[in-house]
């Protein structure tokens, strides 16, 4: 903090004290305040302590709260965010800054207009359903969501629980399709399509986390939950108080002990109700990814990086020039992939192919690439697929490169034969 910063709060502490003691000297009131500053002691309560100290009376009360900024209004590179929220989780994480170990906090803050994904690079004293005001942070774009950070500036007060009461936090109702990061708080009724449970470490304690995928008629998405709820694949539930964390773009329900899951009738939502969402891509794109969705369009590009690679025995990494980027030179296993590009006319977006599928579109065995020269291969692979016309299913991701589809099926679409056997059953109707 600068001496012009302290200024303007030693002016709000004189003001607070009354006129008899209005000659205390501003030297001494610099010293006691910069002193508990130098303590950690933050601004507000620095001040209100002094005041108390000198005999007055706090007149500047909620100053800090006049510029408060609701989660949903912030925008990326805002400097200078004061927020008043919950803390709706935290996690510390173990990272390696310049070959040092260094301990950050990451989790989800949330307030009455929704929630936002958080960053601390020091350490911080708070804890899961504290209600805190925050002064100093500031906001990112990560892989298309607003993050906030704490860094050096920043300054964190645990406050009463009352400011923000749990009635502030009312679940909103939504569909799956509406599932997005900041949202807040929700009120879902989906399908449990799939259910996997796994232990994972959280702060040196094992627990058994929940996931998998659920569904309604507008999509899929997949969830978390980290409290046994009972959950079975095949039922349907309504789930209250969960929020939505993203990876790499893709939304994900995330629920615990404080949410709400309850059991519906069998037949609330029908399994074959949940369909594979066609989306165009611009909306893809827009979204910035989605489990489970099929696009339709034309391969526009073959990209290098397709044909046969060598993959690390360890990671599975492609190899460059034999090297793998996190272990290093290492022998390596040969496998057939197609990076390409598929455009629909509203946009284009990356799509990738194993080998499986490769071998599928090009009615080839990896055996037959295997034998031919790389640059032959891409010949092939190009001749055989520019310009046609695919049906590509799978899970679409975003990073800072953009969009990619990871394909879980593929098919090339024959618009003529389409158009003719539409044109049959017309005639065929036509005569009936
Ligand atoms: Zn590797």
């Amino acid at each position: 903090m600068t001496l012009k910063d302290l200024t303007s709060h030693i002016e709000d502490i004189k003001k607070s004290l009354n006129s008899e003691l209005e000659q205390v000297d501003q030297k001494e009131l610099e010293k006691e305040l910069k002193k508990f500053l130098e303590y950690g002691v933050p601004i507000e309560q620095a001040k209100k302590t002094i005041i108390k100290k000198f005999g007055g009376e706090t007149i500047f009360n909620n100053q800090s709260n006049t510029d408060r900024t609701l989660i949903s209004k912030l925008q990326p590179n805002d400097q200078n965010v004061n927020l008043l929220c919950r803390v709706i989780s935290i996690n510390p994480k173990d990272i390696l800054v310049k070959g040092e170990n260094r301990k950050i906090f990451f989790g989800i803050l949330g307030d009455e207009s929704g929630t936002i994904s958080f960053t601390a690079w020091n350490n911080i004293d708070i804890e899961k359903e504290d209600v805190i005001e925050i002064s100093n942070a500031y906001t990112r774009e990560w892989q298309g969501n607003i993050q906030l950070n704490f860094g050096d500036r920043v300054n964190i007060e645990k406050t009463d629980k009352n400011k923000l009461p749990p009635e502030a936090f009312k679940p909103k109702k939504v569909k799956v399709n509406e599932l997005k990061s900041g949202i807040g708080s929700v009120d879902i009724t989906v399908l449990i399509l799939e259910i996997n449970e796994r232990v994972v470490n959280v702060n040196g304690e094992n627990k058994t986390v929940f996931s998998g995928i659920i569904g309604d008629e507008t999509g899929k998405a997949q969830f978390t939950s980290w409290f046994d709820f009972k959950i079975k694949e095949g039922l349907t539930y309504q789930i209250t108080g969960g929020y939505i964390k993203s990876w790499r773009g893709i939304p994900q329900l995330t629920f615990d002990e404080n949410s709400t899951v309850k059991k519906l009738s069998k037949n609330t939502i029908a399994e074959d109700a949940i369909i594979t969402k066609k989306l165009q891509i611009h909306d893809l794109i827009n979204k910035k990814g989605a489990i489970d969705i099929k696009i339709e369009g034309t391969l526009i590009e073959i990209k290098a990086g397709s044909g046969i690679i060598t993959r690390c025995s360890k990671c599975n990494r492609a190899l460059r020039d034999n090297e793998c980027t996190i272990h290093g030179k290492i022998e390596g296993k040969t496998d057939l992939r197609i990076k390409s590009i598929v455009d629909d006319g509203t946009g284009a977006i990356n799509i990738i192919l194993n080998k499986d599928l490769s071998e599928k579109i090009l009615d080839k065995k990896f055996q037959d690439y295997e034998k031919i020269s790389q640059e032959d291969a891409i010949n092939d692979i190009s001749k055989k697929l520019f310009a046609q016309r695919v049906l590509v299913s799978g899970n679409a991701l975003s990073d800072d490169y953009g969009t990619t589809l990871i394909a879980k099926d593929i098919d090339i679409i024959n618009i003529d034969i389409k158009q003719k056997s539409e044109k049959i059953l017309q005639d065929l109707e036509e005569l009936q």
